[in-house]
């Protein structure tokens, strides 16, 4: 720890700071029982408090009746001890741990709480079933490993602000009872008792009071900020999850992200061995990562790259692929290189992509000079054969793999196969990451819905790169994202300031005027209030330290996470409420419970 404790009657020393230069002085230490051992006459206690452990020792002789009150000591019991601080016999020493030199000789000790056998141990770091850990948190928190985590997201979360605290930005706090900030999800609500009737909706980030924030003149914001996202919970994601929100005036993409790459890089120095190549990191446009690894978050760190190889076997006898590219679909490839797979594998593929909506993955095995073995080569020319081998680096023994599908379906599914082979073929290298901004993204997306045919790729906030609205399909949009190990750990934009093009833009997503006046009329009038240009970005600090910490799920970054149900094993949220609490709000539940089959 960085400063000793003030005495107190329960302690005067941090029991993990202790070195042997200790020796000789008498302490005061409080903690929990760690672990126990009776040896030889003599009783060993590893005290635990937030800075390590160190051992105590109890002697029939010198430890008067705390030594018979070690005997009832059991794992995790609350104890507060006194005594001499010991140089441990050579042969004792335990270079493992650094108190190991020392040992505190006990002279009296207080139980003051005794605990029931934890559920799990805390001195091991073994396998225990989440839930069980979820429920009895505060023990599962004692565990090494999940402090050591969370002093982590400390430092980092302090890394953060202090570098933009050294930069004038200000932290400023923004409301959780507000009004629907569309990110893409549903929101959260919360019934309004002073105004029955009324919906409070919970941020899904402090995106428009941002803004408002620059349009005030403060140019420069941050804020450690929980969203609340009601969406389904896949691997990385939580219902609530917390960001580091910024936001600048008169700046473009460069300004944001120079101050992002900054702040990053002095994350990323603060994980020993977590190497990552130095900033400025490469852009890549939306529409090539989507071409080349068919999403927007690629894991540049292995190659087998898809290839469109539509215009090489066009004309082809094979059906199934020309029936697609006269449809106006695609035709792409992904060379997996020298692989074994046997029928039964090859088959699994088709799985991987049906996720994704494709039919299936044709596999073609390349054979000797330029050929091709299996079934499908028959329907091919030789001159097709030799520029689609050519375009995918083929040789002889290789496996390359073709989904043909309408655009998107046959990127996501190829994107989704190359991540699978990569991580069943181990392709990651050790401790390799990537980093990478994604840029360029268009600023609507199809939804297929006549009545609703756009929605924003982002969010209707950014800035489009064009005033043209005479095809939203063809906008391009001023957004960013920052892409690590092909996790998108934040994303930005540059914003609409000005309204005009706020109220086209909502227009184009199917607002008519009245509707963008009721929902987001505080945002159109304070566009009309004198607005700078202004752009930001938000990062994902619950990723960010998962990936830093080397967790699979976000939930080990969290104190008091919730599981994939949504659900909160400790206090058991969400739960019903009183008819009376209900009553009070002026809602009624509709909620029909399971009735109990006889
Ligand atoms: N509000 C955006 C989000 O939460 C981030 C941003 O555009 O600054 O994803």
């Amino acid at each position: 720890m960085k400063v000793a404790p003030k005495a107190n009657n329960y302690r005067d020393a941090w029991a993990g700071d202790l070195r042997g230069d200790d020796a000789g002085r008498t302490v005061r230490v409080a903690g929990w029982v760690h672990r126990r051992r009776d040896h030889g006459g003599l009783i060993f206690i590893d005290l635990r408090d937030r800075s390590g452990i160190v051992q105590l020792v109890f002697h029939p002789e010198t430890s008067g009746s705390a030594f018979a009150a070690a005997e009832r000591l059991r794992s995790e019991h609350v104890i507060s001890v006194s005594g001499a601080v010991v140089e441990r016999e050579e042969g004792n020493k335990n270079p493992n741990i650094p108190t190991g030199d020392i040992e505190v000789s006990v002279a009296e000790m207080a139980t003051l709480a005794e605990a029931e056998t934890p559920p799990f141990p805390v001195d091991e770091d073994v396998e225990v079933d989440e839930t069980l850990r979820l429920a009895n948190r505060a023990v599962d928190l004692r565990r090494d490993v999940m402090l050591k985590t969370l002093e982590l997201r400390h430092t980092i979360v302090k890394t953060m602000r202090d570098v933009l605290n050294e930069q004038d930005f200000l932290d400023v706090e923004t409301p959780i009872l507000t009004r629907s900030t569309p990110e893409g999800a549903r929101d959260f609500l919360v019934p309004a008792r002073l105004q029955q009737g009324s919906w409070y909706a919970l941020p899904q980030s402090p995106q428009l009071f941002k803004q408002l924030l620059m349009i005030a003149g403060y140019e420069r914001y941050y804020q450690i900020a929980r969203c609340f996202r009601d969406e389904d919970l896949r691997g990385f994601r939580q219902p609530e999850f917390t960001q580091l929100d910024i936001e600048m005036s008169f700046v473009d993409e460069a300004d944001v992200i120079a101050v992002m790459e900054e702040i990053m890089t002095k994350v990323f120095a603060l994980v020993d061995g977590f190497e990552t190549p130095a900033a400025p990191w490469p852009h890549m446009t939306y529409a090539e990562s989507m071409l080349r690894y068919g999403n927007d978050k690629p894991d540049t760190r292995f190659g087998m790259e898809i290839h469109d190889v539509g215009a090489l076997l066009s004309g082809s006898d094979f059906k199934v692929f020309q029936g697609v590219l006269d449809g106006g679909g695609v035709v792409r490839a992904i060379n997996a290189g020298a692989r074994e797979m046997s029928r039964s594998e090859l088959d699994g593929l088709n799985d991987v992509v049906r996720i994704h909506g494709a039919k299936a993955v044709a596999p073609i095995p390349v054979g000797e000079g330029d050929t091709w073995a299996g079934n499908l080569a028959k329907f091919f020319t030789a001159e097709q054969i030799s520029a689609v081998n050519a375009e995918l680096g083929a040789s002889a023994g290789d496996l390359l793999l073709f989904v043909a599908d309408k655009e998107p379906v046959a990127a996501a599914a190829l994107g989704g196969l190359r991540l699978e082979l990569g991580q069943r073929f181990g392709l990651v290298p050790e401790g390799a990451h990537s980093v990478l901004w994604i840029v360029d993204p268009p600023m609507f997306e199809a939804t297929g819905d006549a009545k609703l045919p756009w929605t924003a790729i982002h969010h209707p906030f950014t800035a489009p790169t064009t005033t043209d609205f005479s095809d939203p399909g063809a906008m391009g949009s001023r957004g960013y994202d920052l892409v690590l190990d092909g996790v998108e750990i934040g994303g930005g934009s540059i914003r609409i300031h000005e309204q005009a093009i706020q109220e086209q833009v909502f227009s184009v997503l199917g607002m008519d005027q009245e509707e963008a006046e009721r929902r987001f009329g505080f945002l159109l009038h304070a566009l009309k209030q004198g607005a700078p240009p202004h752009g930001g970005i938000a990062m994902g600090i619950d990723r960010i330290v998962a990936i830093l910490a080397g967790r699979d799920s976000i939930r080990d970054v969290i104190a008091f996470p919730k599981t994939a149900s949504g659900g909160d094993p400790l206090t058991g949220a969400p739960a019903p409420v009183d008819e009376a609490q209900l009553k009070e709000l002026a809602v009624k539940s509709t909620y029909i419970p399971p009735q109990p089959t006889a």
